[in-house]
């Protein structure tokens, strides 16, 4: 007996409040347009563990050509044993770094208690995916007007995932992106961290007028699967990439969080060289760029 999978685009019809529903919703990010036809590189470290760490990636970040920065003040982690990121301090030096490099940045908040200190420092507020479905959370970051990005739960349905996108459109705030970040399966921390799941993004596309990146670092757990991922996830039709990149003359063995992922700056320049040449307002990224 043959199953067949719904068709998506009526749920669009759903989504009350934007201008018009059948095209994607462009959201401003420090004066950079996500949803539009040109991909959006997010790309920083991990965790900000220093004014000079951070100043330092910012400055290959930009010569690089990516647009925003990244960069955790509150990080989530496994162990309470582990660093826990810089907190206030961090988000002080996202503030100075993008006040010396022009570069926006988004950084996580995870405690529905720091929702406002982290929005008046931060140009995006990111969900990570442990948090997405901490409902009260996603109410808060729905009654602020910074843009939210919406890293999906590991283990997530899209409807789960679009449920909690729901939870923030509510309270007001319409500015959400969409994040793929990989779910977990068999391959967990064999040859990968997990599986990117690029399958979901044009049930996303169908599915709801947000845009959608992808985040091909915490999705693979090793910097040279980030390349190959990166420029599939944007043929795949996503609108941006999140990464994490290292400053130069790093050692990634000295990183306090996260330190197989960080690419090499060389390796951001070939991923965003490819994504300039991709138009993602087309339903796949790679269609238009075969005909450039
Ligand atoms: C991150 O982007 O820093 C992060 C912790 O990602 P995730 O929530 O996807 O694990
Ligand atoms: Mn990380």
């Amino acid at each position: 007996m043959s199953e067949q999978l719904p068709d998506l685009s009526i749920l669009r019809r759903c989504w009350s409040g934007y201008d018009d529903p059948a095209t994607t919703h462009t959201v401003q990010v420090n004066g950079v347009k996500i949803g539009g036809s040109k991909p959006v590189i997010i790309a920083g470290p991990c965790a900000v563990e220093s004014y000079e760490q951070t100043l330092n990636i910012a400055r290959a970040v930009k010569a690089a050509g990516a647009h925003l920065l990244r960069g955790g003040a509150y990080k989530p982690r496994t162990s309470p044993h582990s660093f826990q990121g810089l907190g206030r301090e961090a988000l002080e030096i996202l503030v100075a770094v993008r006040a010396e490099t022009g570069l926006g940045f988004v950084t996580e908040v995870m405690d529905p208690r720091l929702v406002d200190l982290v929005a008046e420092h931060a140009d995006m507020l990111q969900i990570g995916s442990r948090s997405m479905q901490n409902y009260p959370l996603l109410r808060e970051v729905g009654r602020t007007d910074k843009p939210i990005l919406l890293k999906r739960g590991w283990s997530s349905t899209l409807e789960e995932w679009l449920c909690s996108a729901e939870y923030v459109a509510m309270e007001g705030n319409r500015n959400i992106v969409l994040c793929e970040r990989g779910i977990r399966a068999s391959c967990h921390w064999s040859y990968a961290r997990n599986v990117l799941d690029l399958n979901v993004i044009q049930p996303v596309r169908q599915a709801t007028p947000l845009p959608v990146m992808v985040d091909p670092s915490h999705a693979t757990g090793q910097w040279s699967l980030v390349g190959a991922m990166s420029q599939a996830a944007l043929a795949a039709g996503s609108h941006g990439l999140l990464i994490e990149a290292l400053a130069p003359e790093v050692c990634r063995e000295d990183l306090l969080c996260d330190a197989e992922q960080g690419i090499p700056q060389d390796v951001l320049q070939e991923i965003t060289r490819a994504a300039e040449k991709m138009d993602v307002s087309l339903p796949s990224g790679l269609r238009a760029a075969a005909k450039c």
